[in-house]
């Protein structure tokens, strides 16, 4: 198994014009090693914030070169495993996150993580839920920060993005210049303050091309179904969006017209908030296993 280190080979911008740090074969499996959001810059709460280079925020370790993959193709990436590192840190302040124009200042805390838990304080113990932030492929047009999510993924800080799921994205560019960065040890539904539970870690992924099955955007398969992802300027734009693509995605397979597609979304589909905090939001829209089975529907065949 190819392993590969986020030493010198982090980006800080999905681009098509990125230069490929590895190459592997469609099917290969790949360890990658991820700083935290901060590079690893925050060691301990002593560390002086203004020493912080705040140019090197949500470093991805890539890009990785698929060969076989091009434009309209499919990348499957399934998660196979997630380790993190034994500390991680929290952050918000003025300006991020839901509460931003309310806080003074910039606040950090680093938390130990122990036993399955995140030390936050001598009361209180958090279960983790280890997950990938930013993940993602190169976009059609110009370059989006690894800070930003959209259509090629990115920092979509998604909690379901986790151990066992699968994603698909879009290829847009030959190769698909895959990376991925951006651990939480764990992170609530909103990301609410601006950060999870910011860790580094090693993620295990294959990486595998479905050749002229273009989907528009990512997709999470898990055990409870098919989970559709959008990222918009607003929450409102963000749910109706991926709400119309859920429904439609079963017009298109199913004898259901749009009327009974709705009312049977409106009853067993789950409309979920996945953050709020970045320059785009991200929605995500569930269909149930069950559902997918009942008309035989496979994603991806
Ligand atoms: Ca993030
Ligand atoms: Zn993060």
């Amino acid at each position: 198994m190819k392993t590969l280190s986020c030493q010198s080979n982090v980006i800080y911008a999905f681009s098509k014009n990125n230069t490929p740090i590895l190459t592997v074969d469609s099917g290969e499996t790949i360890e990658i090693e991820t700083y935290d959001c901060f590079e690893n810059q925050v060691k301990s709460n002593e560390t002086h914030l203004e020493k912080i280079d705040w140019d090197k925020i949500n470093p991805a370790t890539g890009p990785i070169f698929v060969n076989g993959a091009g434009k309209g193709d499919t990348l499957k990436v399934t998660i196979n495993k997630i380790e993190i590192g034994n500390q991680g840190v929290i952050a918000t302040g003025n300006g991020i996150g839901v509460l931003g124009d309310e806080l003074k200042e910039m606040t950090m805390k680093v938390v130990p993580i122990e036993n399955n838990h995140a030390l936050f304080n001598d009361q209180l113990k958090i279960p983790l839920n280890p997950m990938i932030g930013v993940i993602g492929v190169a976009p059609e047009n110009e370059d989006v920060s690894c800070g930003t999510p959209n259509s090629h993924g990115g920092n979509m800080d998604t909690k379901l993005i986790k151990e066992g799921a699968t994603l698909y994205f879009p290829v847009f560019t030959e190769g698909a210049l895959f990376a991925l960065g951006d651990f939480h040890a764990a992170m609530g539904d909103g990301e609410v303050g601006g950060s999870g539970l910011e860790v580094p870690g090693k993620a295990t992924v294959q990486l595998e091309v479905i050749k002229n099955n273009s989907i528009k955007h990512p997709v999470i398969e898990n055990e409870d179904g098919l989970v559709f992802l959008m990222s918009d300027n607003t929450l409102d734009e963000a749910i109706s969006k991926v709400t119309k693509k859920a429904v439609y995605f079963l017009v298109e397979r199913t004898e259901l017209t749009i009327e009974d597609a709705t009312l049977l979304l409106s009853v067993a589909g789950q409309a979920e908030v996945s953050q709020v905090v970045n320059p785009l939001v991200t929605a995500r829209f569930i269909i149930p296993q069950y559902v997918l089975d009942s008309y035989q529907i496979k994603f991806m065949s």
